[in-house]
């Protein structure tokens, strides 16, 4: 069963070929005989998703059942989950049980989803490798020596493990997108303001966006289409029109025009992967795509902005982890400041204490205006050279990451040439903008991705392109050895 993508699992729970229980008993199994090796699972909600399975399959037997009900889904352990550890792959929150579900959760148990648990992470969404989580860091499924990519390594390395059909992750500046490429598999992040964030722990409020992880875009769009749409509790959701995702899947790329940015070619990026993006374009050409060289001038400033503005947001939000309300608290506190001061540094991992310290920084007096206004005037010109190239174009290609997976331990003495992992995704955030990964191959077995970048709130355009490389292709049908049984 596990060989099946969301959308096939789909139609087999709907002609009854197998229940929503059956389904989760199996996947659960897979979850107990191969997790032990990756480490994806910080929790487990065996009881609950039995529970739901079985309320599913009534459902089904009573008619009342939409296209996910009974599908198993696993959730970054940063949405809040009632009643469930909710933990952001920190010791800061090991102890927190969410009093509240976020937006998103509802929504995929409102669809009828089955959730099997909470996948690992890196500490507050900070990271590239997953090896930033105080769970300890997965492995990747391809590769049990190599990362899984990060922030949502957890999310990632599910579904190519096949321990579930779905997942959710989030995006602040390439935790989606880099994760998938690196696992082989296709994520989604949606344009910022699409799904809600209302429930997510925030890490950088103007960049942090939430969407699915799956097998295929044709998985992707059903997953969307559930979690898309306005929300009153998220002041930054926008109230705008969903779209039949699935209904566009198959809509030609005659008369389409994808650009291709140059300066995404320039150095840096491996000539393995490399060649994997220019057959790639090859396949899009035969669907009838137009090709077009176009220049994003501002894109290598992205990094450096964006360890700016995101260090900014989150130190102002990690404020909040104080000992007092809820979350780790030292112990034998002397004082106020010395409760303040132990329980932070207790809680934090050393990633996340660097950036509060960055953010602490570049906002403060003197400091201000040379680092962070500057930083977002910087941000102004990468999103005018979207909004420039999306007159002459429909959407982006170009690579993921720049190269594949590297092994566990390779980076993580240098934070920068881990920042740099993020070099093609990082920008896409800072202008708000859909973008997705989906699988276009391998270099020496491991998995490359090639990233489409859209028009804000055209998502559409992207599913129907992977969709339509996807029926060209078979890279995404690809299982890991030993995942396969
Ligand atoms: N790797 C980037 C970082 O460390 C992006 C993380 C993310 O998208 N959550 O901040």
């Amino acid at each position: 069963m596990h060989k099946m993508t969301l959308a096939q699992i789909s139609q087999g729970l709907a002609k009854k070929s197998f229940s929503s229980l059956e389904l989760t008993q199996h996947y659960l199994a897979r979850i107990h005989k191969l997790d032990k090796t990756f480490n994806s699972f910080i929790t487990v909600t065996e009881e609950k998703a039995l529970a739901q399975a079985k309320k599913a399959d009534l459902q089904r037997a009573n008619n009342q059942a939409g296209p996910l009900t009974g599908v198993p889904i696993a959730h970054k352990d940063l949405f809040c989950t009632q009643g469930v550890k909710t933990s952001c792959g920190s010791k800061m929150l090991d102890n927190f049980i969410a009093p509240y579900s976020a937006t998103l959760v509802l929504q995929m148990e409102a669809a009828g989803m089955v959730m099997l648990g909470k996948v690992n992470m890196d500490e507050f969404a900070m990271g590239s490798s997953n090896e930033n989580s105080f769970y300890g860091p997965v492995r990747n499924p391809w590769d049990n020596q190599r990362v899984p990519g990060g922030s949502s390594g957890g999310s990632a390395a599910v579904i190519a493990a096949r321990l579930a059909p779905a997942s959710t992750g989030t995006d602040t500046g390439g935790s989606i997108r880099q994760p998938a490429a690196l696992c082989g598999i296709t994520g989604l992040k949606p344009t910022y303001g699409r799904v809600s964030r209302y429930g997510m722990v925030a890490f950088a409020s103007s960049l942090d966006q939430a969407g699915p992880f799956a097998q295929s875009a044709q998985d992707c769009a059903l997953l969307l289409q559930a979690m898309a749409g306005f929300d009153a509790k998220d002041s930054t959701s926008v109230n705008i029109a969903v779209p039949d995702y699935a209904a566009q899947l198959n809509q030609p790329l005659t008369g389409k025009t994808i650009g291709i940015p140059k300066e995404y070619f320039e150095q840096g990026l491996d000539k393995a992967v490399e060649s994997r993006v220019q057959a790639a374009i090859e396949i899009f050409k035969k669907c009838g795509a137009q090709i077009k060289e176009v220049s994003l001038p501002s894109s290598p400033l992205s990094i450096g902005v964006y360890y700016v503005v995101a260090s900014a947001e989150c130190s102002s939000n990690l404020s909040r982890f104080d000992g007092v309300r809820y979350g780790h608290r030292c112990d034998n506190p002397r004082d106020l400041e010395d409760l303040y001061k132990r329980s932070r540094s207790e809680g934090f991992g050393d990633e996340v204490k660097r950036r509060i310290m960055v953010g602490t920084h570049v906002l403060s007096t003197g400091y201000y205006d040379a680092y962070y206004l500057k930083a977002q005037k910087v941000r102004k010109l990468i999103c005018e050279d979207f909004k420039r190239v999306f007159t002459e174009v429909d959407f982006l290609l170009g690579p993921t990451t720049p190269t594949p997976a590297f092994k566990i331990g390779e980076k993580s003495s240098d934070p920068v040439s881990m920042y740099l992992s993020d070099i093609y995704t990082i920008a896409t955030n800072l202008a708000g903008l859909p973008g997705m990964s989906i699988p276009a191959g391998f270099v020496d077995g491991l998995p490359v991705g090639i990233q489409l970048t859209g028009k804000h709130f055209d998502e559409s355009t992207l599913l129907n392109a992977a969709h339509l490389y996807q029926q060209e292709t078979d890279w995404h049908q690809q299982i890991p050895a030993s995942c396969k049984e």
